[in-house]
Order: structure tokens, then C-alpha cells, then sequence
């Protein structure tokens, strides 16, 4: 069967997921599974779409030692046991940069510009890049499309995309980009089909997950966000800080002789959830926990969601909805609760019964702002993007042949995603 793989590569894992070629609209994915634990117990579990398990080996350190060794083995796997046919393959890949505002084929230019951005994204870029550079490598012929977490947020206007330093830094990068992107666009589109008079207006999105933010769309067109530079701005995560003081930076290098280093790791992993409350990163056992340290946490947690509402209720001049999504998000009915009562200032009214399900709606009817809880789909996001780069893309006739029936979808859905 013809398909197409998607790929989210981080530090220590290789997620992917093989969808069956069809019409945008209607991309299904039938193969989900992971490769984690590389180079130390690496371990490739997958499942079929019907979440039967289709497979639970572990390899020696040695044979999986790094991502495109990963990529060998994943590919290995889908190739000779799944029979899968492999028509083309879409990355998640954190960073575009300040040029890249859409997904894009990648050739051996495309990667060299997008390892100029690892110095932006030092802990994820060369992890997203490792697996493409391995697979142009060994299969030039097999079309692979790069998108991005910082596409999504590339139209914002000049005010949401300084920092108050001199321009020279912005001039070579240092903006404020944003993140989670492909999740937003996801949910934006989800949002346009349960609710479209709601997707034409300001609405706020909560990805709430391990990494968290929050993003502004007017229109379904993302005007801000919480998050910046890098991930590690905007809300508490599950181990990172989100935002500090510049000076808090200074002091841990100037006063307490912490390398860059160590303050990257203290900030990405010691900080959050994790940090407050010196128990988890993980909501669940802080909510397990009678520990008033967890408690706390999760009321710091809820308490700045609610203080970026604020902020981004006043960049999109009121607000018309607000919409849950991610781990939390999703999956948290005390969560959504609590957030909600911080919004009620804006008008927002929660109604419990349709929470605890949850519906998509879960405001109130009166409730001034309508709240939605809309479950995120980031890989089905790349897989639509890659058939839609494929179908507009200078590749093999061949190769070219394998969209042309999908031509007619694919139009719709461009017209659907005007380019900022
Ligand atoms: P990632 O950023 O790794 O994709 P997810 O979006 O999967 O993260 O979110 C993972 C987080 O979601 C977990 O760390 C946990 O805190 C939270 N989570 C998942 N399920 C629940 C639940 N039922 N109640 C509360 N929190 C949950």
C-alpha cells in the first residue's frame, strides 16, 4: 500500500506514524510507534490503527546508536515486515527560522539553510535534521518535506515578533518566533469545521502538555504567543521554567558560577511542575499527590494560564472562544475546570456535565466565550502538508503521478491556507 510516513525525532527518540495515501480530507493513519532509548536500551514498539500491537523488540546499544540508525531500523521494519510503500516522507522539524513560513521539499540547499537554525534551537533542530540528512543520503529519489513548529506564527506583525534589544540581533535571528505550530494550524482547521462563525473570530488556543503555550488567532491566523526565542518561554511546562527574568539568567552565571550549560539544563529540565513542586513533572500524580508542594504547583500552573489569557485577550482586543488541547488540555477535566474559572472575567461559563465527557463545546449556552475542548493531531497535520507540498512540487513524473488524483482536494485545501 502506498504511504506516507511521518517522522517527529527528538533527543533520545524516533516517533513516526505511516499514513495510507488518500485525499487530504481523508488521510488515515493505520501504523503508530516509537523507537526510544537510542543508543542505550533502544526499543521500537508499534500499534495499528485498532491499537492492536503489531510489535515489541528491543536491539544492543549498538545497533541502534544514534537517530538515522533509528530511521534505518523504523524504516527496516515497515519496509520488509509491514510491506509498506513508501511514496514520501513529511519531519516535524522545530525550526524555520525567519525565512521558512511553510512546509517545503527538502533537497541538500533546503537542509543546508536549516542547519544554519540549529544555534537556534540547539536541543531539537539536529535531532530533526539527523534523520532527513540519513535518509537523503540513502534514498535522494524519496520526496521528503520539512514543517515547521515556527511556520505557523511567521505572519506576526513586527510588534509581536521584537524583543526591545538593539535591531542588529533581530536582523540575524533573535526573534520571537514562536512554537507548536502545527498543533495550532490543526486545531485553527478543527475549530473552521465544528464551529466556523467561531474560527472567524479572536479566539484563544491552550496547548497544554508537557511543553505548553498558549497561541492568539484572529481569523485562524496566529497573531501571538506566548511562547518566544526559544520553547522555554511563556507558561510553566513540565520541567521547564517558562518566562524568568532576564536577570534570574545572570545572577545563576555571575553569583552562583553555573556554566550556560548547566543553566540550559536546570531550565529545560529541573524547572516547571517538576521543579516547584520537587515530586513530578507529570499533572496526574501532582494531582495523586497530598503534598501541598503539588498543589501548589498546579495552582502556579492555572493561575499563569490564566495571566496569558489576559495578554492575549488584549492582543486580540477581547475574546470570542478559548479552546483546550494537548495532554492536559485534553485529557483533564479538573484542569479545564479551574482554568475556566480564571476566565471568567472575560464571560467564560463552564458547564460541568458537557466537561466531564468532554464535548467539543463546553461552555454554557449564556457563556459570553465558548469554550471547546478539541483534541490536537500534529501528525496528520505533516501528513496533509506533505501531500500538499507533493502535489504543487517539481518531482518525478512518476512520483507526480502518485497526487494527481488528489490534485482536486489539495487545491481546496490551498486555497483554505493562504500564505502570510
Ligand atoms: P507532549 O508535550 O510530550 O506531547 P502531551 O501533550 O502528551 O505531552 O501531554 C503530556 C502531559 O499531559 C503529561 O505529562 C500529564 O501531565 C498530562 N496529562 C495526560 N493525561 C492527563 C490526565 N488524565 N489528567 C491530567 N493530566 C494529564
Amino acid at each position: 500500500m502506498e504511504t506516507i510516513l511521518v517522522v517527529n525525532a527528538g533527543s533520545s527518540s524516533l516517533k513516526f506514524q505511516v499514513f495510507a495515501l488518500g485525499a487530504l480530507s481523508d488521510l488515515k493513519c493505520l501504523i503508530k510507534g516509537q523507537i526510544d532509548g537510542i543508543g542505550r536500551r533502544p526499543r521500537l514498539r508499534a500499534q495499528a490503527a485498532d491499537k492492536r500491537p503489531l510489535i515489541d523488540q528491543t536491539y544492543t546499544p549498538d545497533q541502534v546508536i544514534d537517530l538515522p540508525a533509528a530511521m534505518h531500523a523504523a524504516g527496516a521494519w515497515l519496509l520488509e515486515t509491514q510491506k509498506v510503500e513508501l511514496v514520501a516522507v513529511g519531519h516535524r522539524v522545530v525550526h524555520g527560522g525567519p525565512d521558512y513560513d511553510r512546509p517545503v521539499l527538502v533537497d541538500a540547499k533546503v537542509l543546508a539553510d536549516l542547519e544554519r537554525y540549529v544555534s537556534l534551537a540547539p536541543l531539537h533542530q539536529p535531532n530533526n535534521l539527523a534523520p532527513i540528512r540519513a535518509l537523503l543520503a540513502r534514498r535522494p529519489d524519496l520526496p521528503q518535506v520539512a514543517c515547521f513548529d515556527t511556520a505557523f506564527h511567521r505572519g506576526h506583525d513586527a510588534l509581536a515578533d521584537h524583543y526591545a534589544i538593539p535591531q542588529r540581533f533581530y536582523a540575524e535571528g533573535l526573534r520571537r518566533y514562536g512554537f507548536h505550530g502545527l498543533s495550532y494550524e490543526y486545531v485553527a482547521e478543527r475549530l473552521r469545521q465544528v464551529a466556523p462563525t467561531v474560527a472567524d473570530g479572536r479566539v484563544i488556543v491552550a496547548h497544554l502538555g508537557s511543553g505548553a503555550s498558549m497561541c492568539a488567532l484572529d481569523g485562524g491566523r496566529s497573531i501571538d504567543s506566548t511562547m518566544g526565542f526559544t520553547a522555554l518561554d511563556g507558561l510553566p511546562m513540565g520541567t521547564r521554567s517558562g518566562q524568568l527574568d532576564p536577570g534570574v539568567v545572570l545572577y545563576l552565571i555571575g553569583e552562583k558560577g553555573m556554566t550556560a550549560g548547566e543553566v540550559q539544563d536546570l531550565l529545560y529540565r529541573e524547572c516547571g511542575l517538576k521543579g516547584l513542586s520537587g515530586i513530578s513533572n507529570d499533572v496526574r500524580e501532582l494531582q495523586d499527590s497530598a503534598d501541598p508542594r503539588a498543589a501548589f504547583a498546579i495552582e502556579y500552573f492555572v493561575t499563569r494560564v490564566g495571566l496569558y489569557a489576559g495578554m492575549l485577550a488584549a492582543a486580540l482586543g477581547g475574546i470570542d472562544a478559548f479552546v483546550f488541547t494537548a495532554g492536559i488540555g485534553e485529557n483533564s477535566a479538573t484542569m479545564r475546570a479551574r482554568i475556566a474559572d480564571k476566565l471568567a472575567w472575560l464571560g467564560a461559563a463552564l458547564d460541568p456535565g458537557a466537561n466531564a465527557v468532554p464535548q467539543l463545546l463546553i461552555s454554557r449556552p449564556d457563556s459570553r466565550v465558548a469554550l471547546y475542548a478539541i483534541p490536537t493531531d500534529e501528525e496528520l497535520m505533516i501528513a496533509r502538508h506533505t501531500l500538499s507540498v507533493l502535489s504543487h512540487s517539481p518531482v518525478s513524473a512518476q512520483q507526480r503521478r502518485q497526487f494527481v488524483d488528489d490534485s482536486a482536494c489539495t487545491e481546496d485545501y490551498q486555497a483554505s491556507h493562504p500564505r502570510r
